[in-house]
């Protein structure tokens, strides 16, 4: 049986429609920012595999560090034991975070890591004998799938199954206009009780690409930290650069109280993620027996695979050579958003922005949103074009691994127009 009719009867893939989604494709090899199939037809990886690509597939300094730590330890447990990956990443990673993040919390994915900090700042307060409870969000936000982290995340037709299930989660308005957020937050403040506030910091992945300046975003953490309620960044997309520095939090005048990196932490090869939190925090747990302590592990908690692959990813994201292509695509996004903003196009568009390495062009359409009738249409025309664009509705976004050439970002900008030529018909 090929791969395809092996799929096609065992695999159930995320998002599909069943009944009318298209065969999946099966991908044999990767390189660079290239994907081959069967048949030896390449892709553009131009969405970083999902944002967790950070410099190409199948790297041969990743591989050989994986394999390396495949023949010396491959996993133990991460409670009573350590290890020199999980101890060794942590202290390459401080010295990118805000100087707040004192400690490493391990789990395998960005939902256990947004979990993980909800479940950590209720408990905060329980520990201190405060009954606060209450956790804000920002409106379009996303957190990802589990229970705790879609309770955080906007209602959408992601959630619309669960919402029953959900804990109730007060979402303050987008902050691209600070007063309205402040005002919304500073109402909920003097309602009392807040336990603890998460957001996306300066970009909003999967609701589309939505960015705000990092001023408002300082202002809104400065406030809620002024009533002691807890700001949990969650930097699972936005961390490793793509916001133009190594973590969106960079940007802020104020530090957040959490941390959640996954994603590009292991430069895309492996399940990792950590939250990460103020001593001030871990103290509050620290106690003379089990009813103060955090009772939460899983099973390939800070695994030494992965850590040595998030290790050799920071070795090689902060070369000269990795920082010049950050700058590189950065510019080569705005002057093709500057290009879309005046061009043959314009008319087609609701908004252009970018912000580091990721570019979202959002199309003028009659029903916006992920489910969005011209995404289907965008994507087959992309894949036709050896490119891999996944729009989130109707946006399309470009958010390279940061090995792509100049040649490469041609090929995939030269897509878009061909793409917006079809729609423009
Ligand atoms: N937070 C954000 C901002 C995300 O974009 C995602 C995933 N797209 C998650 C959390 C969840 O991460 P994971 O898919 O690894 O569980």
């Amino acid at each position: 049986m090929s791969i395809s009719e092996k799929d096609k009867r065992y695999v159930w893939h995320p998002f599909t429609q069943m009944k009318t989604s298209e065969d999946a494709l099966p991908i044999v090899r990767g390189e660079g920012t290239l994907l081959f199939d069967e048949d030896g037809n390449s892709y553009i990886d131009a969405i970083a595999s999902w944002w967790v690509n950070l410099h190409g597939h199948a790297h041969p300094y990743l591989a050989s560090k994986i394999s390396g730590q495949m023949q010396v330890l491959e996993h133990i447990p991460f409670a009573g034991f350590t290890h020199k990956p999980a101890t060794d990443l942590c202290e390459r990673l401080k010295v990118h975070l805000p100087s707040n993040q004192q400690k490493f919390f391990f789990s395998g994915d960005g939902s256990s890591a947004i979990e993980i900090a909800l479940k950590m700042s209720i408990q905060y307060w329980r520990n201190k004998s405060e009954m606060r409870t209450r956790i804000l969000a920002l409106d379009g936000g996303y957190h990802g799938e589990t229970f705790g982290a879609m309770s955080a995340g906007a209602r959408s037709i992601f959630s619309a199954h669960f919402n029953d299930y959900l804990f109730e989660v007060v979402h303050l308005p987008f902050p691209s206009n600070a007063s309205k957020s402040i005002d919304a937050l500073t109402q909920e403040l003097e309602k009392g009780d807040v336990a603890a506030f998460i957001f996306e910091p300066l970009i909003q992945g999967a609701s589309g690409m939505r960015m705000y300046p990092a001023k408002n975003l300082s202002e809104l953490i400065s406030v809620a930290q002024s009533e002691g309620v807890l700001c949990i960044a969650d930097e699972v997309m936005t961390g490793f650069g793509r916001t133009g520095t190594v973590f969106a939090c960079n940007q802020l005048s104020v530090q957040p109280d959490f941390m959640c990196i996954s994603k590009g932490l292991s430069g895309g090869t492996m399940p990792l993620s950590l939250t990460t939190c103020t001593q001030e925090v871990y103290d509050a747990f620290l106690g003379d027996d089990m009813t103060t302590a955090f009772l939460h592990g899983h099973s390939f908690t800070g695994n030494p695979v992965g850590c040595v692959s998030a290790i050799a990813s920071l070795d090689l994201l902060e070369s000269d050579e990795c920082i010049n292509a950050m700058k590189r695509i950065a510019s080569r996004h705005t002057e093709f958003a500057e290009d879309l903003r005046v061009g043959k196009f314009a008319g087609l568009l609701e908004d252009v922005r970018f912000k580091g390495s990721v570019l979202a062009i959002e199309l003028k359409a009659d029903k916006s949103g992920y489910s969005s009738e011209v995404r289907n249409t965008l994507y087959s025309h992309f894949i036709s074009q050896g490119v891999l664009l996944r729009p989130l509705g109707n946006v399309i976004y470009i958010l390279p691994p940061y090995c792509i050439t100049d040649e490469e970002l041609d090929k995939v900008y030269k897509s878009v127009l061909s793409a917006l030529e079809r729609i423009a018909i």
